[in-house]
C-alpha cells in the first residue's frame, strides 16, 4: 500500500495548470505536470483499501462508477509512493492500451468512488496515471513490440477512434495481420477531431498511431468503408471486420430560424479549428472564426465546454453556454452517495478562463431556445429564450415547464449546437446489413458479434456517445471475442477478469 497514515498525513493537490489567461493565447495543455515528490505524496495517500472500489468500472444510476478498464490503481499508486516508476508502468499497460490518453481527458469515475473520497477529496489518480505513461516515454521504456509470429488472418477495423485502435492492438499483438479504415485524413476519431488540443494533444495522439504503425498495423486513411471500398468488398477480402465507427451523428435543433447563416454544429466548429491549427497554423483560414463575436453554444456538456474554450481562444466578444438542466449542487444530494459519480458543480477549464476573461461563468442554467432570429440577409442576428423548470413527476420522472414572463433576447453572431448525439450514421451499417437497437449497432456486450457473420462492434457505434475509457475496454473486449472466432481460442486478456 501507498504510507499507511498517508490519507491522514498528506492533503490532495491538484496539478499546476496554467493561468487561464494566458493559456488563451494558444491551444496548448492547459495543465502542467506534477513533480515526482508531489507524486509520491499522492500516492502515499492511496489507503490500498481491502475491497477498491476505484477499479469497479460499473455503471450506477446512470453513471460510470470506477474505472472501467479495472485500472490496478492501488498497485501502481504504492509503487509510485516508493519512486518505482518503471514497475508502476508495466502495472498500467496490463490494463490500459493508452494511458496518455485516458491521463489527460478522462472524467476520472475511479476518483469519485475512491474510498478516500468518502470523507476528504479522492488521491488524485488520473494525475499518476499521465505522469506514469509520460515517464514511460521519457525515459525509453516505451518501444515497438513487434509480434514475433503471423497467424495470417486479415483483420479490417472500420474507424481509428479509441475503440478502433485499441482492438488493433491488440489483435497485432496476438499476431493477426489488422488494417484500420478511416474516412478522415489524420487517425484517432474524436481523439483526434472533437477532443481539443488544450485537453488531448495531437501529438500524443500521432506518437501513438506511430508507434502501431512500426508495431506492424497499417492505416489507411481518406478511406470511407461504405463509399470508396464497399461493404461487400471488404468481407471479401478479410477474415474479420469491426465496426468502431462512433456516434457522431449528431441531433439538431428543429426550431425556427435554425438555417440562419452563423448557426453551427459544434463537431463542425471543433474539427475545423483542430485541422485547421495542424494542417498550416491556422493560416489557411479554414476554420469557422469566433473573432470579435456575440457566441452562444446550445447544450451544456463538455461538448459545448469545448466549444466555449475554442471561442475563447479564438478571441470572442461573448461567450454563453445554454443548458436545459439547473446548477448542480456543491456536494452530493441523498441520491447520489458515494460510490455513485459525485453530480456536482464544478468549474471546467473553459468556465474558469470564462470567468477570468469576462467576470463571469459562461453557463446560463434552466433555459430553452425558443427561436432563431435572421436580419434581412439571412444572417444570424439573436435569439429567444424562455425559463424552465424542472418539476419531478409521481412515477419519478422529470417534466421541465415553461416560466411565463421568462422570455429572454440574445443578441449573437456565432451559434453552436451541442445538444448530444443520436448514434452511429446508418448507411454505413445498412450496407453492411447489421441490425440497429435504438439506432445502435445491435451486438451484445461481451460477445460484440452482430448479426452478420464475421462482422464485430465496438466502442460507441454499439454503446452510443460515452467515454474513451470505455471505448478501450470494448476495444479489448471485442479483440478477443475476434480472435476467438478466429482461432477457436484466445489468450489475449479480458478487462472482465
Ligand atoms: C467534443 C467531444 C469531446 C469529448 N471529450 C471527451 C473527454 O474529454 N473524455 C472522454 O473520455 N470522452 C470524451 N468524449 C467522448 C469520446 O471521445 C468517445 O466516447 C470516444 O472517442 C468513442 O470512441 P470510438 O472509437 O467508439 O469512436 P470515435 O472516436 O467516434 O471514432 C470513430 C471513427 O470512425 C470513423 N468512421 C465512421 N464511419 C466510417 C466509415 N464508414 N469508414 C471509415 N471510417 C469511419 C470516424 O471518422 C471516426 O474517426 C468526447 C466526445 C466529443 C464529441
Ligand atoms: S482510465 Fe479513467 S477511470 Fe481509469 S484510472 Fe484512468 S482516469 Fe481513472
Amino acid at each position: 500500500m501507498g504510507k499507511a497514515t498517508g490519507f491522514m498525513e498528506f492533503k490532495r493537490e491538484e496539478a499546476e495548470e496554467r493561468s487561464p489567461l494566458s493559456r488563451l493565447n494558444d491551444f496548448k495543455k492547459y495543465s502542467a505536470p506534477f513533480s515526482d515528490e508531489v507524486l509520491s505524496r499522492q500516492g502515499a495517500r492511496c489507503m490500498d483499501c481491502a475491497t477498491p472500489f476505484c477499479h469497479i468500472g460499473m455503471d450506477i444510476s446512470g453513471s460510470t462508477s470506477g474505472c472501467p478498464i479495472h485500472n490496478l490503481i492501488p498497485e501502481w499508486n504504492d509503487l509510485v509512493y516508493r519512486g518505482r516508476w518503471k514497475e508502476a508502468l508495466d502495472r498500467l499497460l496490463k490494463t490500459n492500451n493508452f494511458p496518455e490518453f485516458t491521463g489527460s481527458a478522462c472524467p476520472a469515475p475511479c476518483e469519485g468512488s475512491c474510498t478516500v473520497a468518502i470523507s476528504d477529496p479522492a488521491v488524485s489518480i488520473k494525475n499518476i496515471e499521465r505522469t506514469i505513461i509520460d515517464k514511460g516515454f521519457a525515459n525509453g521504456w516505451i518501444t515497438p513490440k513487434i509480434p514475433k509470429n503471423r497467424t495470417g488472418k486479415k483483420i479490417a477495423i472500420v474507424g481509428s477512434g479509441p475503440a478502433g485502435l485499441a482492438s488493433a492492438d491488440q489483435l497485432n499483438q496476438a499476431g493477426h495481420s489488422v488494417t484500420v479504415f478511416e474516412r478522415s485524413d489524420r487517425p484517432g476519431g474524436l481523439l483526434m477531431y472533437g477532443i481539443p488540443n488544450m485537453k488531448l494533444e495531437k501529438k500524443d495522439v500521432e506518437r501513438r498511431v506511430q508507434l502501431l504503425t512500426q508495431e506492424g498495423i497499417d492505416f489507411v486513411t481518406n478511406t470511407e468503408i461504405g463509399k470508396d471500398i464497399t461493404a461487400e468488398e471488404l468481407r471479401k477480402q478479410f477474415d474479420a471486420v469491426i465496426l468502431c465507427t462512433g456516434a457522431q451523428k449528431q441531433r439538431d435543433l428543429t426550431i425556427e430560424g435554425r438555417e440562419a447563416n452563423g448557426v453551427h454544429f459544434a463537431m463542425d466548429y471543433l474539427t475545423k479549428a483542430t485541422k485547421s491549427m495542424l494542417d498550416s497554423n491556422f493560416a489557411d483560414g479554414n476554420f469557422i472564426n469566433a473573432e470579435g463575436k456575440d457566441v452562444i453554444v446550445i447544450g451544456g456538456g463538455d461538448t459545448g465546454a469545448d466549444c466555449v474554450a475554442t471561442a475563447l481562444r479564438q478571441k470572442c466578444k461573448s461567450v454563453v453556454q445554454f443548458g436545459k438542466h439547473p446548477r448542480l449542487t456543491e456536494t452530493r444530494t441523498d441520491d447520489n452517495m458515494w460510490p455513485a459519480f459525485p453530480q456536482v458543480f464544478t468549474l471546467e477549464y473553459a468556465y474558469e478562463e470564462a470567468e477570468q476573461k469576462f467576470g463571469s461563468d459562461p453557463r446560463q442554467y434552466s433555459i430553452q431556445t425558443k427561436k432563431i432570429v435572421k436580419d434581412e440577409n439571412g444572417n444570424l442576428k439573436e435569439l429567444h429564450t424562455i425559463s424552465m423548470e424542472k418539476v419531478k413527476q409521481a412515477d419519478g420522472t422529470f417534466m421541465f415547464n415553461e416560466i411565463p414572463g421568462t422570455e429572454k433576447v440574445w443578441p449573437a453572431q456565432l451559434v453552436f449546437i451541442a445538444i448530444g448525439f443520436e448514434g452511429p450514421e446508418q448507411p454505413v451499417l445498412q450496407q453492411f446489413g447489421v441490425d440497429t437497437k435504438f439506432r445502435k449497432i445491435d451486438a451484445k456486450y461481451g460477445e460484440f458479434q452482430t448479426n452478420v457473420e464475421g462482422v464485430f462492434a465496438a466502442g460507441d457505434a454499439r454503446r452510443g456517445q460515452s467515454l474513451i475509457v470505455w471505448a478501450i475496454n470494448e476495444g479489448r473486449e471485442v479483440a478477443r471475442k475476434v480472435d476467438q472466432y478466429l482461432m477457436g481460442v484466445s489468450h489475449l486478456p479480458t478487462v472482465n477478469a
